[in-house]
């Protein structure tokens, strides 16, 4: 008999789930504290449930995440996991800690089938959407490893971003349960405003989310017209810039930031030019009107093998984002982290296309155990 994972389930779902044993809600409720906020697997220690619930437990059900094939430490702190996900394919997850948060970045495919030019992911093509088992396992292993290891009873992870591998918005299904135990106060207790979803902008499902489940949203523009657009993110053909700010004005009713942030990556002489600043600016001031209001997050390219694309310099990345702010945008630029052990963003590739080589790898990381590895502790950059 295959035993149910119960990483599996938001809340509702585990009450669901529990009601299928002729168990109450409230016996949900403490089980998913368990899980969720003492990263409890074992239903013997859960001694706050009846002897026999925990038996009942024990034969029908488990909880699993997933498997660690490596962990890097970079030199500013930044952690990076790489999951394995079955059938030779991985997913990567990074922890950034700041003075004041501490960061996750997740995954939610293997893969991407969006095939952004500037994106080792998207160039690896897609293998399947995660489950919310297995996007969730991801926070789950996380928050529950670091505290062990920086010797923290309290939470580690402030903040959640669903800037790793894949597009969140085409996993939408397993998406949300995910982020509503993200959400919920018997689970992580993340603020709304501290779970972003990145979509490089899938309309039909933005209008969803923002009914569904409210969370900050970012959107991948890096580029100010449809014709270069095309060019850098092929969704666009689909879904053109002014259908995408439509769904972002629409989703600024139900977002609990009065914002939307724009992610601009940084290309070399391809979108990087003061007049697509100033079209940018234009753009985003103009949209329907009033305009949609916006943060601009200026990301400088992390150049991969085969992309055929630079970074721009810092000159020009200066000269744009003055354009940006002076005709009163706000714009940041991102800082690079971890970018010594490839966790920065878009060189998450999880290896998903070399399988032979992936397959090998495989077999020699799976002998180290998760308790084998020593992360460094880090408390001050906490
Ligand atoms: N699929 C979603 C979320 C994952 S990508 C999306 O596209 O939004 C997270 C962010 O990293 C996106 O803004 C993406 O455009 C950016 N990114 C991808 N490849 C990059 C690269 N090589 N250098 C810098 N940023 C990159
Ligand atoms: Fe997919 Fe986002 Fe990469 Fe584009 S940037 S290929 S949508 S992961």
């Amino acid at each position: 008999m295959t035993t149910a994972n119960l990483l599996d389930f938001d809340l509702e779902g585990l009450a669901a789930y529990c009601g299928q044993l002729g168990e109450k809600r409230f016996r949900a409720t403490q089980l998913f504290r368990w899980i969720h906020q003492r990263g409890a697997t074992d239903f013997g220690q859960m001694t706050d449930l009846a002897k026999s619930l925990r038996d009942k437990l024990a034969s029908a059900a488990r909880i699993e995440a997933l498997p660690v094939l490596s962990q890097h430490e970079s030199a500013d702190g930044t952690v990076k996991w790489l999951f394995d996900v079955g059938n030779g394919d991985a997913v990567e997850t990074v922890f950034i800690p700041e003075t004041d948060r501490g960061t996750l970045c997740i995954s939610s495919q293997a893969g991407c089938a969006v095939g952004c030019r500037f994106c080792s992911t998207g160039h690896q093509g897609f293998s399947r959407n995660l489950t919310t088992g297995e996007i969730l396992s991801q926070l789950w292993f996380a928050e529950h490893f670091l505290r062990k290891h920086l010797g923290k009873t309290e939470r580690v992870i402030s903040n959640v971003v669903m800037m790793g591998m894949g597009e969140p918005l085409q996993n939408y299904a397993a998406l949300v349960p995910a982020l509503r135990a993200m959400l919920d106060d018997h689970g992580y207790g993340l603020s709304r405003r501290r779970v972003t979803v990145s979509t490089s902008g899938v309309v039909p499902m933005i209008d969803r989310l923002g009914h569904d489940c409210p969370v900050a949203l970012a959107v991948s523009l890096h580029a100010p017209n449809d014709a270069l657009r095309d060019s850098l993110v092929p969704l666009n053909k689909k879904y053109p810039i002014a259908e995408l700010l439509d769904a972002c004005q629409r989703y600024l009713a139900h977002a609990p930031r009065d914002f939307i942030t724009f992610e601009y990556c940084m290309l070399d002489g391809v979108n990087d030019q003061p007049e697509h600043a100033h079209q940018l600016v234009a753009l985003l001031q103009g949209h329907g009107g009033q305009g949609v209001r916006a943060k601009i997050n200026l990301i400088p390219f992390n150049p991969f093998p085969a992309s055929g694309l630079t970074r721009s310099g810092n000159a020009a990345i200066d000269a744009f984002a003055r354009i940006v702010n002076d005709a009163g945008l706000v714009v940041t630029v991102r800082k690079t982290r971890g970018d010594d052990i490839d966790a920065a963003c878009g060189q998450l590739a999880g290896d998903v296309q070399d399988r032979t080589r992936v397959g090998e790898r495989m077999a020699v990381q799976r002998s180290i155990r998760v308790q084998d590895i020593t992360l460094r502790s880090r408390e001050a950059s906490l």
